[in-house]
């Protein structure tokens, strides 16, 4: 900082903008260049000692609530010290800015906020859209995280109480992959909200009318879409948290007009796919050997399947022979080719059950002939089990057993966000097998022992991808974002993980490094655009190097 006080903004704008303010760390010279000087201690403070300090501040929290509310307070203060912090100890940090404390962080925003954060683009502002994206005051915005509120996390209907997630998400683009804050805008569009509690709490901050769904709905999320490509002609779009009766339709509007994509599917798809990789490592096992039975059929569990589908099918396996490899269980029980009211995405997998072998007394309901997971187990016999449902112990003793009984290395993935809401504990997939599961969850589960063994659980949680992959799309400024990228994606996560790590039972890099797993991904993805023609750039000379040069650095 070293313009003159006439041309640079007053000590008092300097000290309240959380991208200027570097708190004790101005040196004596900034101090009197900027009128600085008796508006602060005197004794000037690196940034190591502003990060203890913020640690010490950070763990006087007594609740996880709290300790957000203490990271999302600097995070307006001083926004390089909260990124240095974020990136000193990921393992301590991301549980509180990102699952599961971000779930309850939503449940309480109206009660919470302090400043806005993101942009509220509500229904009565149809019409208006591409006019008030304009009042953001960055002008070369590259990523929008958007949600409509609807289902955040598995904790359903938050309404722009939902905007946590975007604002942690975004956060995360930065701490994991270093894509630079200011080209980061969280969105939620206000269409009301079915939650009743929100309705009645007068601090609820959002619009107290019943959700709009339908064509308004949609023809509102297209208006949106066009003023972003108005507003902000080279950002990408994430849709996130749709419930998803519109996640996958919406993707399918945009994705090949705009570039966009849906991390629920595509990025959890990409980081189930690591994982099998991991797995059929430690398995001995190839991706083709796998059978994959899906607890949930949702955006998430078709995502993974269509993803893993188009692996084995690059893999040289007909595409109808990967397709038959995946079974859904869905509210009604196993999905099948006569259950009634399918949704279009699931009718390639809803198969023929009439040869499938039931057990004795298997439970049986309406419209489906199983509906009991155990009993779908024994019928399936499926290598890896993936929870995507919210459905909390859906993974009971009788299923893992099943598991266990079936496969010498069962494959068992609770996915399901927030912790609350995982279909089972590492410890209980670890226990009920002895030993043998393979293990990956989707909020963070501690170490564990078990038979004077140490078992590391993964986390299968898309934070491995999509800041990668952000920052790719960021660095080349792709006009696109492909199934293929995820892929790429996929493969360069699983490589980067060591027999060390596999050797505890781990099967993604940890996630203490995963800003220098981050970057490796990112180069891959990068490749890859550019291989493809879909940057707006030229193909530098060195990629590596290239993709680092658009990293953001904290430090002061
Ligand atoms: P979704 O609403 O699209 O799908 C949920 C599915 O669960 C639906 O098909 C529903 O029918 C099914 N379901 C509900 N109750 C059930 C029951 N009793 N038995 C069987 N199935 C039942 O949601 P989604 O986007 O697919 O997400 C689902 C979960 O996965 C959420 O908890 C979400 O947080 C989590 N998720 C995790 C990650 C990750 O990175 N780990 C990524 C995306 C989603």
């Amino acid at each position: 900082m070293s313009s003159s006080r006439n041309d640079s903004p007053s000590a008092t704008q300097i000290l309240l903008d959380t991208r200027l303010n570097k708190g004790g760390a101005f040196t004596e010279l900034e101090r009197e260049e900027l009128g600085l000087v008796g508006l602060m201690p005197d004794g000037v403070e690196p940034m190591g000692v502003q990060l203890d300090r913020a640690r010490l501040q950070f763990e006087q929290q007594s609740s996880d609530i709290g300790k957000y509310q203490f990271l999302s307070a600097l995070q307006d203060r001083q926004e390089r010290l909260f990124y240095a912090l974020l990136r000193s100890d990921f393992q301590r940090y991301m549980p509180i800015v990102y699952t599961p404390t971000v779930g309850e962080a939503c449940q309480k925003f109206g009660h919470i906020m302090r400043r806005p954060k993101g942009m509220y683009l509500s229904i009565r502002r149809k019409g208006r859209l591409a006019e008030t994206l304009r009042n953001w005051p960055e002008k070369d915005v590259r990523f929008i995280v958007v949600t409509d509120g609807e289902r955040i996390l598995g904790l359903g209907d938050q309404g722009v109480c939902g905007i946590g997630i975007p604002i942690g998400k975004l956060a995360l683009y930065t701490a994991c992959a270093g894509v630079p804050p200011q080209v980061a805008l969280p969105v939620v569009l206000d269409l009301g909200t079915n939650n009743e509690a929100f309705l009645r709490d007068p601090l609820y901050p959002g619009l107290r009318i019943p959700r709009i769904v339908g064509d308004e709905c949609y023809a509102f999320i297209d208006e949106f879409v066009a003023a972003v490509q108005e507003v902000f002609p080279r950002c990408c779009i994430q849709f996130e948290d749709f419930t998803n009766k519109n996640a996958i339709p919406l993707l399918e509007r945009y994705r090949n007009k705009v570039c966009c994509f849906n991390d629920d599917i595509q990025g959890t798809a990409s980081v189930a796919v690591a994982g099998l990789f991991g797995a059929c490592r430690l398995s001995c096992t190839k991706m083709s050997d796998q059978r994959l039975l899906f607890m949930g059929a949702g955006s998430a569990a078709v995502g993974i399947a269509d993803l893993f589908v188009k692996q084995l099918c690059g893999d040289g396996v007909p595409e109808s022979a990967a397709v038959d490899r995946c079974w859904f269980v869905n509210s009604r029980g196993l999905v099948h080719a006569g259950m009634p009211k399918l949704p279009d995405y699931l009718t390639r997998f809803a198969h023929d059950v009439s040869g499938l072998k039931f057990p004795a007394g298997a439970h049986s309901g309406p419209d489906s002939p199983l509906t009991r997971l155990s009993d779908v187990v024994e019928a399936i016999r499926p290598t890896a089990i993936i929870g995507v449902s919210t459905v909390a112990h859906a993974f009971n003793e009788s299923v893992i057993r099943s598991m266990a009984r079936l496969n010498a290395r069962p494959i068992i993935f609770p996915l399901s966000n927030p912790t609350s809401k995982s279909e089972c504990t590492a410890e209980e997939a670890i226990r009920w097998s002895e030993g043998r599961a393979i293990v990956a969850t989707g909020s963070p589960f501690p170490p564990l022992h078990f038979g004077g063994k140490l078992f590391v659980p993964g986390q299968g949680n898309n934070v491995y991808i999509y800041p990668a992959v952000g920052l790719a799309v960021y660095a080349t400024e792709a006009n696109r974002v492909t199934d293929e990228m995820f892929l790429r994606a996929a493969e360069s996560l699983a490589s980067q993980t060591t027999d060390q790590d596999l050797s505890v039972g781990l099967i993604y890099p940890p996630i203490s490094s995963i800003y220098e797993t981050s970057i490796e991904v990112a180069i891959a993805v990068t490749r890859l655009i550019f291989d493809r023609g879909l940057a707006r750039v030229p193909p530098p000379h060195d990629i590596a190097e290239f993709v680092r040069g658009h990293v953001y650095d904290p430090s002061f």
